[in-house]
């Protein structure tokens, strides 16, 4: 009985000098270790004790392993505690350190120029509507008084492979004309829409030419539609877009899904007008194609000829961005040179 009283106070004392997990285990091997724990030796030993001595010290040295792995067990939650708000101390996060600032990036300068234009148009009451890259022949030709050879060799053209067996071949857009058709095949007049989206042309490439670029065209169709109709809405456009003080003007021209047709120039913003290498020192620009809807167009959209009046425009958004932000290149939008881009 005194072994055992002299074990569990050298126990206990040890025990309260242990600071750290792995002296736990070691304290843990060296009283209840399998072969070599003082607590295990004791308990062998009564082995050797006559019957009615071994009953009462063994029921004392099972009273103190009790107690021993009591206190075995709240020291080891403890350091677990410890250990567990050192470590919280250590991840301390210094709030008055400055934070790592992202890169963002920002839209592109043809999709700037492309949101700009169509928010003025909104304003003006036309709604957006959309049509596919990948046109059939019918659609970029056909419908808009394109059938003959001709009148397709204004534009140069890429073809696909794949065609609708029998019927129409497949391009890539020349131009977003043919959704003026798309849409008027579903839809009846009074309306105005503004559509827009990349184009393909079999282009030798220059400073003023690429075989891909972006155009925004605007339809209106009613009753009693005119050329002021035109002018106002372009002149309003531009005057939002370019600033106070910028004038067109209309000359004529053709082109087979209006009639008639204009080409449309704009005050220099190189220079006001006044004069300077941009404009050739006339003071303007040209920088679209318009005109009123060709009856044939409505025709092959399926409404009746003379029942309605439209005008169309349409301008290549490259050449807006270059004028309005002054970019000498065309080819420089598609270079995916951040240095541009990152000026805008
Ligand atoms: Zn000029």
């Amino acid at each position: 009985m005194e072994l055992l009283e002299t074990l569990k106070k050298r126990a206990l004392e040890t025990l309260e000098k242990v600071a750290d997990a792995s002296g736990l285990a070691q304290w843990e091997i060296e009283i209840f270790g399998r072969k070599q724990g003082e607590l295990t030796r004791l308990l062998r030993s009564l082995r050797d004790l006559p019957e009615a001595e071994r009953r009462k010290i063994g029921a004392g040295a099972n009273k103190l392993r009790e107690k021993l792995e009591e206190e075995l067990n709240k020291k080891r939650a403890f350091i677990k505690k410890q250990t567990t708000k050192r470590e919280l101390l250590k991840e301390k996060v210094d709030i008055t350190f400055p934070g790592t600032r992202h890169k963002r990036g920002h839209l592109h300068p043809l999709t700037q120029i492309r949101l700009t234009s169509e928010h003025i148009f909104t304003s003006l009451g036309f709604a957006i509507v959309e049509g596919p890259e990948i046109e059939t022949e019918f659609y970029n030709f056909d419908a808009l008084n394109m059938a003959g050879h001709s009148a397709r060799d204004m534009q140069e053209t890429f073809w696909l492979d794949k065609s609708i067996p029998g019927k129409n071949r497949y391009v890539p857009r020349t131009q977003v004309t043919g959704i003026q058709v798309r849409f008027m095949e579903r839809h009846n007049p009074p309306f105005r829409i503004v559509y827009s989206g990349t184009c393909f042309r079999r282009e030798a490439t220059d400073a003023s030419h690429e075989f891909q670029f972006d155009q925004l065209e605007c339809l209106m169709v009613d009753k009693d539609i005119t050329v002021a109709n035109l002018k106002y809405i372009l002149h309003a456009f531009f005057e939002k877009l370019f600033g106070k003080g910028v004038e067109i003007r209309l000359r004529p021209s053709y082109f087979p899904f209006t009639e008639p047709s204009f080409e449309v120039d704009i005050t220099c913003i190189g220079c006001s007008g006044r004069g300077c290498s941009i404009c050739k020192q006339s003071g303007w620009v040209e920088l679209l194609g318009a005109g009123m809807v060709n009856q044939k167009v409505f025709k092959a959209a399926g409404y009746v000829p003379r029942q309605w009046q439209g005008f169309a425009f349409g301008m290549g958004l490259d050449r807006i961005a270059m004028m309005k932000y002054k970019i000498p290149d065309i080819r420089l939008f598609r270079q995916n040179d951040i240095r541009f881009l990152q000026q805008f």
